[in-house]
């Protein structure tokens, strides 16, 4: 820091900017102006006394709302959460917090991570900055738009099918999910634990290098996290990948419709012209990656949200409470089991309880090897297809997604085409690699808004744990982009 700028007048700048267009795009479900400010001058403090300053110290970034932040209320936009205030830092928060990060707010995101547009939300649907008549994207949309429309520098999301780098697409972000045990997940409201990944949102590759290292790396609080991340980002973002085997799956580019298809054209002759080499692989099981997902994901998710239940968490419909659901045909006194019966009613929004019924039939006895242990078999067929693609290929290139975002209300009545927003980026964590979003050539929209054209995005699948190739392909990309 040169001393021209504090810490506190860059928070403030964005925290006026949140003033301004909050309202409109509702990126953040909660502001933590206060925390902010603290954060901020401690670092100014810092550089008054000459201490060394990190990367991220003083930089302004939002946190997806089901990622706990110790006093802040954390509500994973649903209404049974509408009173829970963390008790403790997520992992990564600690992490954010040694390295002086700054923390403007929650973001906005679809009830409990489940669905893709952010209309799921308990509290009201975020907008994409671009065309505030179409969705961000989801489940991570506050945090995609929050960057997209710079209401933070950074932003952290989660991602189980496609939820950081589907609205990373969908707002011209950067969105990398990381391999699966790259982050802990200690802290983060559990959605479906197998598959569940933290990674970072940010304007460019280098910033989301930069919060990847900060918030990666083993944590004795997930038994899942893995490895230590060493090497600083300077070694790896090398701007060269000459030589580079990018894999191309051809049945994922021959369903694409017109103009998205000739942006990753585009994208392709881009990686061409830096010198990699694209070679065809095949995913031949993914065509069952969705339906493995909506098998293993809502089974997981009927287990991880049976805690809310009125007693240990958030709200709870009992004889003293009046809510809207008093107008119903509910007899007072209730009984425990009504207790949990009508706190779940109120409190948990029709996705969800979509998913948990799912997933709760899917695992009753008789169904179980027929569902649940089938899923599995046909997981551990997708994730070998990737071990062979990627005796031919460094890394996969696919769209991150089929379409542009779409209009507001456009899916919303149709769960199966919901689903399929995440076609391309699904088999990833159902084989646990990293994969990025990076925004590509922008596309023509469906034509009803005149000529608007959108943000779309690429996707680049990594070796399981090679981040740093991902990271440096994607880099080498926008780099020549920007010249
Ligand atoms: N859209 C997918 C779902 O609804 C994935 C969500 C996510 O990645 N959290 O389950």
């Amino acid at each position: 820091m040169s001393g021209e700028k504090t810490s506190v007048g860059l928070t403030e700048e964005y925290l006026s900017r949140i003033d301004d267009k909050n309202k409109d795009i509702f990126a953040y479900l909660s502001i933590t102006k206060d925390l902010a400010l603290e954060q901020a001058r401690r670092v100014d403090e810092k550089v008054k006394n000459g201490e060394k300053i990190g990367l991220l110290e003083g930089i302004p970034g939002s946190i997806k709302d089901m990622i706990l932040v110790k006093g802040v209320r954390a509500t994973a936009a649903s209404k049974i959460l509408d009173n829970y205030v963390a008790p403790y830092d997520a992992t990564v928060i600690e992490r954010l917090r040694e390295e002086g990060a700054v923390f403007l707010g929650k973001a906005n995101m679809d009830e409990f991570a489940m669905g893709s547009s952010t209309e799921n939300s308990a509290y009201g649907v975020t907008k994409n900055p671009h065309d505030p008549s179409r969705v961000p994207g989801g489940s991570s949309g506050g945090s995609a738009a929050s960057v997209a429309a710079d209401m933070a520098v950074w932003s952290l999301g989660t991602d189980t099918g496609g939820s950081i780098r589907q609205p990373a697409s969908f707002c011209g972000v950067v969105g990398l999910k990381p391999t699966y045990g790259r982050v802990s997940r200690h802290g983060a409201i559990a959605m479906a634990s197998s598959l569940d990944q933290i990674g970072p949102f940010a304007k460019t590759v280098e910033d989301a290098a930069i919060v990847l290292s900060a918030i990666a790396g083993e944590d004795k609080f997930d038994a899942t996290s893995a490895r230590s991340w060493t090497k600083s980002y300077q070694d790896y973002l090398t701007g060269d990948i000459r030589g580079l085997r990018i894999g191309i799956v051809k049945e994922y580019l021959d369903n694409l419709a017109g103009d998205m298809r000739e942006s990753i054209e585009k994208v392709i002759d881009s990686y061409k012209s830096l010198g990699a080499e694209i070679v065809e692989v095949e995913l031949p099981h993914s065509k069952y990656a969705l339906p493995v997902y909506y098998i293993i994901q809502p089974c997981e998710v009927s287990s991880n949200l049976a805690r809310y239940d009125g007693i240990k968490y958030g709200i709870r419909i009992d004889d003293n409470m009046n809510t809207d659901i008093e107008n119903g045909d509910i007899d007072m006194p209730r009984t425990l089991l009504e207790t949990y019966l009508d706190s779940r009613r109120y409190g948990i929004g029709s996705e969800v309880k979509r998913r948990i019924m799912l997933g709760t039939y899917a695992l009753s006895a008789g169904y179980y090897d027929a569902y649940y242990l089938k899923a599995q078999k046909v997981r551990a067929l997708i994730r070998k297809d990737f071990e062979e693609a990627y005796k031919k290929a460094d890394m996969i290139l696919t769209p991150t997604t089929p379409t542009p975002a779409f209009r507001i209300g456009e899916k919303a009545d149709d769960p199966l085409q919901m689903y399929l927003a995440d076609i391309f980026t699904i088999t990833a964590n159902i084989a646990g690699v990293p994969a990025i979003s990076v925004p590509g050539p922008s596309v023509e929209t469906d034509g009803k808004s005149a000529s608007r054209r959108m943000p779309f995005g690429f996707q680049l699948m990594g070796k399981w744990f090679d981040e740093e190739g991902i990271l440096c392909a994607a880099d080498a990309y926008e780099k020549m982009k920007n010249k």
